[in-house]
Formats: C-alpha cells, sequence, structure tokens
C-alpha cells in the first residue's frame, strides 16, 4: 500500500481491503472491487468479515428482508454477470391484489419488464428444510469467494485508525491491519459505532422498527388463495404505511412498514377483516407462523459516511426509502468499488465520486417521503379511495399503456422505479384529471345507492 499521504491514497498490488457484512451491499461492493481490480491489472485482496451462515434456516442465517427483486434489477445483475438461478427464485409474481376496507381489486404487471420476483435472503424460515432451494444472501457472497474474496466467519468488535491503515479486531481474537474498510454491517447498531472511531462526524442512519412474519400453508393452499400475486393493504390503521403479504414457495411473508410497528399494531393488521379474507377460513393463521421479527428500517440516511481509507455502503449510509434496498446496495456497493479501485481511497476521492451517487439516492428518497405521505392521506380517507378503486377497476380492462394510475401504483408498491419517476407520471394531467373524475363520479354514485 501506498505511504502516508492521504492527498494520494491509491490501492496497489497487494492492498488488503476488510468488507465488515457479507450482506448484498458488502457483496456487491466485493464484486466489483475485484472484477474492477481485473480489469486495472491490479492485485488486492479481499476479506468478507461474516458472523451469519446463510445457509441455516430461520433467525440464524437471515437478513430480515421481504425478500421482493424487480425484474429490471434481475436484468440489470444479470448483464453485469450476475445471474441468478432459478433456485434463488421463489416465486415470480405477476400482479398484485389492492385491498381497501371497502374491497380488492387486482392489477395486472403494467409491462414485462415491471414483473417482480420473491425470494428468500436466507434459506427460509425456522425450520424449511427444502434442500433445492438457495439462499439469496448466500448465492452473492459465494460468487464473491469464487471471484478470489477470502470469507472470514466471523465478527468485527473493534476497528482502530494507525498511521498507515485501519486494524480490524474480530470476536475470536484476530487482529488485522487493512488498507481499506468498507462498512457493510446493515442497520447493527453496536457495529456502527464503531465507526464513530474512524469518522468521529459519523451520524448512523435513522432508523424505525419494522415487522415481518412468515406463514406457513400447504402449496395448494398457496396457489387457490394467493397465486402468483402480492397482496398490498391500504387499510385505515394506525402507525401503517404498508402491509403487504408475498407468496414464497410454502410461505407467504408479510411485511409492515410504517413508524415503530408493536405487537398491539401487529395484532390490529392481522385480525382486520381485509386480512383474514386473504387466508383459508378454516385456519388459524397465529398458529402457521415459524418465525417473526422486528426488524429496523433505514428512512434517512447517515451523516459523513465516508473518510480517509473508510467508506460505509448500503443500509449503513444511503437506501432506498421503504423499497428496493437491494437495488440500493448495488448502486452504493459499485459506486464504492469503482471510487476504490480507480480514483483513491481517501476522502476527497470518495467526496468527489461516491458522494454524488448517495446524494442521488438520498434526493430520490426526499420525493420519496412526500409519495408516502400522500399514501397516509389516501389511507385515511375513504372518499379518495373510493375514487382510486374505481379508476384502478377501469383501467384494468384498457391497454397497458392507458393504465397511468396503475402502474404508478405498482412501481410505489414495488419499489420498481426511483420515486422521482413515480412522481413525474402522478402528476400527468391526464391521471390527475381522471383521478379527480373518479373520486368525484364515485362518491356520487354511492351517496345515490
Ligand atoms: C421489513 C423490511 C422489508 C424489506 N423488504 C425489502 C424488499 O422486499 N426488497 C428489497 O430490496 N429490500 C427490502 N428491505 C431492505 C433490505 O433488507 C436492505 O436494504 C438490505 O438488506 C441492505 O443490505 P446491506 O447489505 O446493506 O445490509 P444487511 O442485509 O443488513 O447485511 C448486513 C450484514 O452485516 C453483518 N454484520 C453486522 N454487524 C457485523 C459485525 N460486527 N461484523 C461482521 N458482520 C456484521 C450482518 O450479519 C449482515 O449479514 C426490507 C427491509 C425491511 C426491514
Amino acid at each position: 500500500m501506498a505511504d502516508n499521504n492521504l492527498n494520494n491514497l491509491v490501492l496497489e498490488d497487494g492492498s488488503n481491503i476488510a468488507v465488515i457484512g457479507g450482506g448484498p451491499a458488502g457483496s456487491f461492493f466485493s464484486y466489483f472491487a475485484l472484477d474492477f481490480a481485473q480489469r486495472y491489472d491490479l492485485n488486492i485482496n479481499i476479506d468478507i468479515i461474516e458472523p451469519k451462515d446463510f445457509n441455516c434456516a430461520g433467525p440464524a442465517g437471515c437478513n430480515h428482508c421481504g425478500g421482493i427483486v424487480s425484474e429490471s434489477l434481475i436484468q440489470l445483475l444479470s448483464t453485469e454477470g450476475i445471474v441468478l438461478p432459478s433456485t434463488v427464485i421463489r416465486r415470480g409474481i405477476k400482479s398484485y391484489s389492492m385491498h381497501f376496507e371497502l374491497g380488492d381489486t387486482t392489477i395486472e404487471t403494467p409491462f414485462q419488464e415491471q414483473r417482480i420476483a420473491s425470494m428468500f435472503r436466507g434459506i427460509g424460515p425456522r425450520g424449511n428444510v427444502n434442500e433445492e432451494q438457495l439462499s439469496f444472501d448466500n448465492y452473492l457472497m459465494e460468487l464473491c469467494v469464487h471471484n478470489g474474496a477470502s470469507l472470514i466467519t466471523d465478527r468485527i468488535v473493534d476497528l482502530n485508525r494507525v498511521s498507515d491503515g485501519i486494524i480490524v479486531k474480530t470476536k475470536n481474537g484476530t487482529e488485522k491491519k487493512y488498507d481499506l474498510v468498507v462498512g457493510a454491517a446493515g442497520l447493527n447498531l453496536k457495529t456502527l459505532q464503531l465507526f464513530k472511531k474512524l469518522i468521529p462526524s459519523f451520524i448512523p442512519p435513522v432508523t424505525t422498527k419494522t415487522y415481518i412474519c412468515e406463514f406457513q400453508l400447504e402449496s395448494a393452499l398457496i396457489d387457490k388463495y394467493f397465486g402468483n400475486s402480492m397482496h398490498v393493504f391500504l387499510l385505515n390503521l394506525p402507525n401503517i404505511k404498508f402491509g403487504a403479504l408475498i407468496p414464497k414457495g410454502k410461505y407467504v411473508t408479510l411485511v409492515l412498514l410504517g413508524s415503530n410497528i408493536n405487537k398491539e399494531i401487529v395484532s390490529n393488521f392481522l385480525n382486520s377483516d381485509s386480512v383474514r379474507k386473504c387466508f383459508p377460513p378454516e385456519i388459524n393463521i397465529n398458529e402457521i407462523i415459524p418465525c417473526q421479527c422486528y426488524p429496523l428500517i433505514n428512512v434517512k440516511e447517515a451523516k459523513s459516511a465516508f473518510s480517509d481509507r473508510v467508506i460505509l455502503i448500503g443500509d449503513s449510509s444511503t437506501s432506498k426509502l421503504y423499497k428496493n434496498g437491494i437495488g440500493a446496495a448495488y448502486i452504493t456497493g459499485k459506486a464504492a468499488a469503482k471510487t476504490a479501485i480507480f480514483n483513491g481511497i481517501n476522502k476527497s476521492s470518495f467526496k468527489k465520486d461516491f458522494k454524488p451517487v448517495s446524494k442521488n439516492l438520498n434526493l430520490d428518497n426526499r420525493i420519496g417521503k412526500f409519495i408516502f405521505f400522500a399514501t397516509t392521506i389516501i389511507q385515511k380517507s375513504s372518499i379518495l379511495k373510493r375514487g382510486i378503486f374505481r379508476m384502478v377497476i377501469k383501467e384494468q380492462k384498457k391497454p397497458d399503456y392507458k393504465r397511468l394510475l396503475s402502474s404508478v401504483l405498482w412501481d410505489t408498491f414495488t419499489g420498481s422505479a426511483p420515486y422521482k419517476d413515480i412522481f413525474k407520471r402522478l402528476i400527468y394531467p391526464l391521471l390527475l384529471v381522471n383521478l379527480i373524475w373518479n373520486i368525484i363520479y364515485g362518491n356520487l354514485k354511492k351517496d345515490k345507492k
């Protein structure tokens, strides 16, 4: 590694990189860093330090997530050489059913490239023994190991800066000096605090509590009651911004996003008529939950997430608000790798080449916040919901390109497009006029009944 001249700090043959966390962000960084280094004829060593075994069923091997990936991300990854095998994908989602208190309607995928897929980040919920299915996180990590990264199954417990590198200490007692440390530890707040020793101005991301659980059902019942459809709920329940039931193999995943979700909020949701109706009537849903958790989600980016020889990526730094965190991990992981290999590993290099990428995501999230604020208002108003419901039902009889509101809703709930694009389509005059008309007409008609 080059000297202490921090104005010109670059990776050299034999440089060592520690990637802390082997989730998607850590793997995407490692994959692209190895790829770019090979093209640059640079010989680097990457250690991915990850304590979890993603092939272990249940919480011990899980990175808590809805497991939705968009077709556009799957295609983008395959152009990068990351071709997800069919054993990683649990179900292709071709439509979604939107549930309001006043009824439900099905929205077909607006276009082929807007399809989505469901998968498990680990091998599945507690007790799952399906050996044919693969874990997404493990697949990515193994790809990096195949390409030359070393996997260290351990947890980092300390980080210390020295004049010519950063000492990384693990739980098992190993200490090693690295030229660059990449923080991809997700929202593990204890781990993120360690980075404050390297970057005193670092402020971890703002988070809120969410809820995930798995329902285990016979495949035939899943086919009958859920099919290849994701079920989205826009119900007037406090604290919930978004609820979704996602079929995956012999499981259905429930994801509840909002603010500080707790047991009582979950119970209100599960006991609502709209949710009960989705399940076979003879089944007590509380008895078919093998796994549940309240993971944190990133709702506002970290501050000062890079400095000399250190950068944070993925959830530890910037994600996409409520959706497509895997896509954001890809964007930040690749941008960090590109900067480190081609431009340098000092603060000014990351500021010049990495910051604009994360800034773009942060700006998009501001627009996302506004869109989710609007959906909260819709959730509370039966007048607005009646208009939306009516317009969506009518649109489903029209050709794809005329389904303006349906495609906005699809992208909002699946995370298939940047919020900026969704917003532009949302304020399209034809959509707004149509929506206002449906709100007025739908409510007048209801009053006449
Ligand atoms: C309820 C919910 C639903 C979601 N649904 C979706 C969805 O459907 N689609 C989507 O794209 N995104 C979704 N997300 C977001 C997505 O899960 C995250 O954005 C994504 O996991 C971020 O990847 P990451 O690699 O940054 O972090 P993580 O996936 O959290 O990986 C971090 C890794 O770091 C490791 N680690 C932590 N501390 C240490 C340490 N001290 N030493 C070594 N390793 C350590 C952890 O073990 C972990 O493996 C959802 C999130 C939540 C909370």
